[in-house]
């Protein structure tokens, strides 16, 4: 039995729309509205005025008045399209660099997890991570161009998710998560495992609430601590 595909899938402007959370918290700070900030920006928000300095005091008041990463708007698609890949068997590994700065580690970590039961995202493990870009997964998602560089310099296989502020990078690039699927599906099979066609949801008693009702209790479908132990356990 093959180990599964494992899916590096990135949070802020992957998973969650960054831009327009930090865009809501920027103008309460400055008490304008959010319309005077454009969204299309590029890595550093200097479309607004900003420096790295600035940034990070905009970014540090975000988080921790407004707690940005618990209440982040989720991007269309990313719950229904990783349940349907978890549940085909897609090992999902959320992989953020939410403790990029060194305080208030207990806000961003207990904000970010309680945003995923929130919007229903599936994961079997997460890593927060610093520098270090490679933690083994089979593809990578992930909007942020010097991420998608260091990857690809390590020979990870990348999917950009579309933002505009990575539009000069080449390579795979998904604009939704229906791209984001169709690219998964074609790598696990290009990956010589199987996937399965999913189960038809008509018939199937409380299936209607699959992806809008409870997630699944802890240890249901999600019971294996490590893609090598789900192997054993298949
Ligand atoms: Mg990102």
């Amino acid at each position: 039995m093959t180990s599964p595909f494992v899916l590096g899938v990135d949070l802020d402007g992957v998973c969650a729309d960054y831009t327009a959370a930090f865009r809501a918290a920027v103008a309460r700070h400055r008490e304008v509205d959010p319309s005077s900030l454009t969204d299309d920006v590029t890595w550093d928000f200097a479309e607004w005025g900003l420096d790295r300095t600035s940034f990070l005091e905009h970014h540090r008041r975000a988080v921790v008045e407004d707690h940005l990463f618990a209440t982040m708007p989720p991007i269309d698609g990313v719950s229904d399209t990783l349940w349907r890949l978890s549940d085909a068997g897609v090992w999902i590994r959320i992989i953020t660099h939410r403790l990029v700065s060194n305080w208030n580690h207990a806000t961003a970590v207990a904000d970010t997890v309680g945003w995923l039961d929130t919007n229903r995202v599936p994961y079997r493990d997460i890593c927060f991570l610093g520098a270090k870009p490679q933690v083994g997964a089979d593809l990578y998602v992930e909007d942020a161009p010097h991420n998608v560089e260091a990857l690809r310099a390590s020979a990870a296989r990348v999917l950009v998710f579309d933002q505009p502020y990575n539009r000069s990078l080449g390579g795979l690039r998904a604009r939704t998560w229906a791209e984001v699927e169709d690219v998964v599906v074609g790598s696990v099979v290009d990956s010589g495992r199987a996937y399965p066609s999913p189960l038809p949801l008509v018939g199937l008693a409380g299936a209607g609430d699959r992806l809008g009702g409870e997630p699944p209790a802890a240890g249901d479908a999600l019971a294996s601590s490590s893609p090598e132990e789900a192997r054993e356990q298949s």
